[in-house]
C-alpha cells in the first residue's frame, strides 16, 4: 500500500524585486569578483568593482568611531566606514551601492536608496560556482 502523499506546501516564491538604478555585473563577472574578494579582501574587490563601472574607487575605512551606534557601516563621499565586525560582503556591497548612486548623481529618497542597496547586495551575491 502506498503511503498517502504528503501535501507539500510550497513557500511562496514571490519576492518583490526592487528595481535597481545600476546594472549588476554579469554572473560570470560577479563570480570572478567574489573570488577576488576571498583572495585579496574587501578593498581589492571594491577597486575591481569600481573599475568595472568606471567610477572612482570607494575607500574602505575600518574605524568604528565614525559609525553611528546601531549601524555596522556608513558611506559618505567616496568613503565607507565600517565597524570591525561590519566588514562583510553584503554590507560592503550595500555601501558600494551608495557609492554608485552617488557617482551617478542619482538621488532617490533615503528609504528607497536603502532598499535598493539591500537588493543590490543580495543580487550581487547570487552566483553559482
Ligand atoms: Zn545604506
Amino acid at each position: 500500500m502506498r503511503a498517502p502523499q504528503k501535501r507539500q506546501r510550497r513557500k511562496s516564491q514571490k519576492i518583490q524585486s526592487t528595481p535597481l538604478h545600476v546594472k549588476l555585473p554579469s554572473k560570470t563577472a560577479r563570480s570572478e569578483l567574489l573570488i577576488a574578494y576571498e583572495l585579496n579582501g574587501a578593498q581589492e574587490f571594491i577597486n575591481l568593482l569600481s573599475k568595472h563601472y568606471g567610477f572612482k574607487r570607494m575607500k574602505i575605512i575600518v574605524d568604528g568611531r565614525k559609525v553611528r551606534n546601531g549601524f555596522d557601516a556608513c558611506y559618505s563621499e567616496n568613503k565607507a566606514c565600517f565597524k570591525k565586525n561590519g566588514v562583510k560582503k553584503n554590507i560592503v556591497l550595500h555601501e558600494f551601492y551608495h557609492h554608485l548612486v552617488n557617482a551617478k548623481g542619482y538621488e532617490p529618497r533615503e528609504t528607497v536608496e536603502e532598499k535598493e542597496a539591500n537588493a543590490y547586495a543580495r543580487e550581487s551575491l547570487k552566483v553559482c560556482f
